[in-house]
C-alpha cells in the first residue's frame, strides 16, 4: 500500500517531504531504542539525516540492522577521529579545475550542476565537499566550453553530485543542449541515486529528453543491496533501458551492508532483472566519519572471491579503489590494500 502511493504520487513533492529528522525516521520504523537516538541526533548535526519515504517504505519495520537504515542513519561513530579517514580521501580540491568541473581523468570529467542529494550516504566521500562554493552559474558556461575546447581528447561529461537528478528536467535540458552544442562531446554519463530512492522520478519527460539527445547516455545508478530494487523499481530502471538508454550501477562494499557474496550475488541478479549491468564495487573511500563501514582487504578478497565463483562472468561487478592522482580507477584483487 505505502508503495503503492509512492508510484502515484510526483516526485518533486516526495523530494520536498523528505525525512531529516532521526527521531521521526525510528518512529516509522518503530524503532525507539535511546542509544540509536542519542548517537543518530549527535551525528545528524554534522551531516544531516535526508531521506526519502519511498525508501524508508523498503526497510523492514522492527529491524534496527536494516541493510537499507544502516546506510542512511547517522551513528555516534561517526563522531571519532581516525588519522587515516580524512575529510577529502580522492583529492577532487585538486581536481577542481572551473566551477562544477572535477577533472580526474583524461577523457571525461565531472561537472557537478548541484550540491543536493535525495538522501544522504553516511559513506559518502563528498561528505564534506563545499559544494556551495563551487557550482557552475549560468555565465561560468562560456568558460566551460572554453575548457572543454582547449582539451580535445574530453568526448564524455559526467553530471554528479551532489545527485543531477535532484534538479528539474529544464535545468537538466539547458545544460544538456549545452553540451550537445560542443561537437566534440559524444557521451553523456548520469550518476545518480535518486532512481533509487525516489523511483518515480525516472518520469516521460526525463525519458524523452535523454531519447532526443544527440549524445549517447549512459545512466549510472547506485544500488548496494538487492531490497532497493523493489519490482516498482526495476519497472521503472527498465523504462530507460527500454529506450535503448545504457543503464550500469556502482555500488560501495559495506560493512553490515552487504559484506557477504550471497548479499551481492542478489544484487547481481535482481539488477539484470531490471537490464542494469553490475560496473563498480568501490572499496570504501577513507572518508572522515565513515570508518565504522570499513572492511579489511583480507575481508574483501575472500568475499568477492566468493562472489567470482558464484556468477556468471558478466554479472560480476569489477572491484575498484580510487586514489587520489591515479590516471584510472585502480582495479583491485588479491592484493593487500
Ligand atoms: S547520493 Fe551519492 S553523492 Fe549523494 S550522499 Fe549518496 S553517495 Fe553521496
Amino acid at each position: 500500500m505505502i508503495n503503492y502511493l509512492y508510484q502515484e504520487q510526483n516526485w518533486k513533492t516526495q523530494l520536498s517531504d523528505l525525512i531529516t529528522d532521526p527521531k521521526e525516521l525510528l518512529q516509522q520504523l518503530e524503532l525507539s531504542t535511546d542509544q540509536l537516538l542519542s548517537g543518530a541526533i549527535l551525528a545528524s548535526e554534522q551531516f544531516k539525516l535526508r531521506v526519502p519515504r519511498a525508501f524508508v517504505a523498503k526497510m523492514n519495520v522492527g529491524d534496527a540492522l536494516d541493510p537499507l537504515l544502516l546506510q542512511v542513519l547517522p551513528h555516534h561513530l561517526e563522531l571519532e577521529d581516525h588519522p587515516e579517514f580524512v575529510t577529502d580521501p580522492l583529492g577532487e580540491k585538486e581536481a577542481n579545475q572551473l566551477p562544477g568541473v572535477l577533472h580526474k581523468y583524461q577523457s571525461r570529467f565531472l561537472l557537478t550542476l548541484t550540491g543536493a542529494c535525495a538522501v544522504h550516504c553516511r559513506y559518502c566521500f563528498r561528505r564534506h565537499f563545499p559544494y556551495q562554493e563551487n557550482l557552475p552559474k549560468n555565465n561560468d558556461w562560456d568558460n566551460i566550453r572554453d575548457y572543454i575546447e582547449q582539451n580535445p581528447q574530453i568526448n564524455e561529461i559526467i553530471l554528479s553530485g551532489g545527485d543531477p537528478l535532484t534538479l528539474t528536467n529544464a535545468k537538466l535540458e539547458l545544460w544538456i543542449k549545452r553540451l550537445e552544442s560542443v561537437p566534440q562531446v559524444k557521451f553523456l554519463r548520469i550518476h545518480t541515486r535518486v532512481p533509487i530512492v525516489t523511483p518515480s522520478r525516472i518520469d516521460d519527460e526525463f525519458i524523452t529528453l535523454l531519447k532526443n539527445c544527440r549524445l549517447q547516455c549512459i545512466v549510472v545508478v547506485h544500488s548496494n543491496h538487492a531490497k532497493e530494487l523493489d519490482p516498482y523499481t526495476i519497472d521503472q530502471l527498465k523504462n530507460l533501458t527500454k529506450h535503448q538508454i545504457t543503464v550500469l550501477n556502482q555500488a560501495v562494499f559495506l560493512k553490515g551492508v552487504n559484506d557477504c557474496a550471497e548479499i551481492l550475488a542478489d544484487l547481481s541478479y535482481r539488477l539484470f532483472e531490471a537490464n542494469v549491468m553490475p560496473y563498480y564495487l568501490h572499496v570504501l573511500d577513507k572518508v572522515k566519519g565513515a570508518q565504522h563501514f570499513d572492511l579489511d582487504s583480507a575481508q574483501i578478497n575472500q568475499i568477492y572471491t566468493e562472489l567470482l565463483a558464484k556468477l556468471p562472468g558478466y554479472l560480476v561487478p569489477k572491484l575498484v579503489r580510487e586514489i587520489a592522482g591515479e590516471k584510472n580507477k585502480t582495479p583491485l584483487y588479491g592484493e593487500t590494500f
